[in-house]
């Protein structure tokens, strides 16, 4: 078979899970091909894949068994996956030695464009119990921030690919301290790295909308190909719950941009702004779908049978929640974000900054908290866990244990692990080998 053939058949393939047969790049030996980031084609040999579950006698997932693969990249994309034969191709290989293939991770909340990594350690900082007591803060040491942001930014995406992450929604600082500053500094780290991390930005109003006039900026962002316009605290910040968020959607909306509100709120007020978001977004459709909710936090301080309907609204309008996970003063009802088919992702929202000096950028410790704080311990449940850390809640196995992922066809962006399944990545946290974006190497130990 000559290579148009093998292509030809690859693409009638594509869809299928596996292709068989021998339809493979032609056979060399002892022919030394290494990987660079230049490579457009090559196989990752002996690939760990899980391939189903095993159950007990009563019917439990008990184990989860993995096979050997091989798996044939080309632009980006999987183009064929063979069970590991043991053969030397002619073209560049990069062996998984038998490490296990799992989705690339995905950080849906992150500011990494004022972040203190990079520096010398330092706690947080002294400072007021408000969101108001933050923004008098920022409004101080924003100015020298801005210095070393790129860099610094730059350092963050290294330390994300290291930890497996190879998409970041980053939320940029507009408001009048900063003005577009941070935002530029931002966009030019992404474009330095911009084989490393894929990447969304969200212009986020941090010192408030309202509170800090940043409506001007905001549409001025909102023309330097941002994706999201963010909010914040519509009540206890701005002072005007429907008129902060009006504002929020129609920028969002005479850009053609989707939305992505900071709301800490408590259920006082934070609940009437998330059933004041329902009726918005439910009035206009091309906000469904592309209208996130961070943190919410007074989504964890409903009755049950509230959350259950909030979440169900939620769900049929198509706004997603971006949850960290909070541990301590409250938890936020997971699962039944999860039952109702909520939208939910997570992010780890800071690495040592002025608002946390805990962030690590390590989405399986996200997947790691929320399997120990919602008690998932066994195989099924902590194989689940994972998909809060993975592009549209993707797992190598469903719910039935049939193989999903990867599929020829998929983007070629998944992270090496020294692990047998799912449920141990998420258990242990192992360390990162390897991350590919795109079917770029762009990480490996
Ligand atoms: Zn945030």
């Amino acid at each position: 078979m000559n290579r148009k053939e093998f292509l030809h058949l690859t693409t009638a393939g594509a869809g299928g899970l596996f292709l068989t047969g021998t339809a493979w790049a032609e056979e060399k030996q002892n022919e030394i091909h290494p990987l660079t980031t230049e490579t457009q084609e090559f196989v990752v040999i002996n690939a760990r894949l899980e391939e189903r579950f095993l159950y007990n006698d009563l019917g439990q997932v008990k184990a989860t068994q993995t096979g050997l693969y091989d798996i044939h990249i080309q632009a980006g994309k999987i183009i064929a996956i063979h069970a590991a034969q043991g053969k030397t191709y002619a073209i560049a290989v990069f062996d998984a030695g038998g490490k296990l293939v799992l989705p690339g991770l995905r950080d849906m909340h992150i500011h990494i464009d004022k972040t203190f990594y990079g520096e010398s350690w330092q706690a947080e900082p002294l400072r007021g119990k408000t969101v108001k007591d933050m923004i008098d803060l920022e409004r101080r040491i924003l100015p020298e921030l801005l210095v070393h942001s790129t860099e610094k930014a730059e350092q963050a995406i290294d330390l994300m690919n290291s930890k497996g992450t190879y998409f970041a929604r980053c939320q940029t600082n507009i408001e009048p301290t900063s003005g577009l500053k941070s935002l530029e500094h931002l966009q030019k780290a992404l474009a330095n790295k911009k084989d490393s991390i894929q990447s969304e930005i969200v212009a986020f109003p941090q010192h408030g909308i309202l509170y800090s006039d940043s409506v001007g900026l905001l549409r001025e962002a909102a023309q330097m190909g941002v994706d999201y316009i963010g909010g914040l605290d519509p009540t206890t910040v701005d002072g005007d719950m429907k008129k902060s968020l009006d504002v929020m959607f129609q920028i969002a909306s005479d850009y053609n941009k989707g939305v992505d509100i900071h709301l800490h709120e408590g259920r006082a007020t934070g609940l009437p702004a998330i059933e004041y978001m329902i009726e918005k977004v439910k009035e206009n459709k091309t906000l469904q779908g592309k209208t996130f909710i961070s943190h919410g936090f007074a989504l964890g301080q409903l009755e049950s049978k509230e959350t259950e309907a909030i979440c169900a609204q939620l769900a049929e309008v198509g706004i997603g929640v971006i949850s960290t996970v909070p541990i301590g003063k409250l938890n936020m009802p997971i699962p039944t974000f999860y039952k109702q088919k909520v939208k939910l992702m997570t992010g780890t929202d800071s690495i040592i900054d002025h608002w946390s000096p805990f962030g690590s950028c390590d989405m399986l410790e996200k997947a790691k908290l929320t399997a120990e704080l919602y008690g998932w311990r066994d195989e099924f449940t902590l194989s689940r866990a994972l998909r809060i850390a993975t592009k549209d809640q993707c797992l190598p196995l469903d719910e039935e244990g049939k193989q999903v992922w990867p599929l020829v066809g998929d983007e070629a962006s998944f992270v090496l692990v020294e692990a047998s399944c799912s449920a141990e990545v998420v258990a242990r946290t192992p360390q990162r080998k390897a991350l590919f974006n795109r079917g770029k190497l762009i990480y490996s130990v």
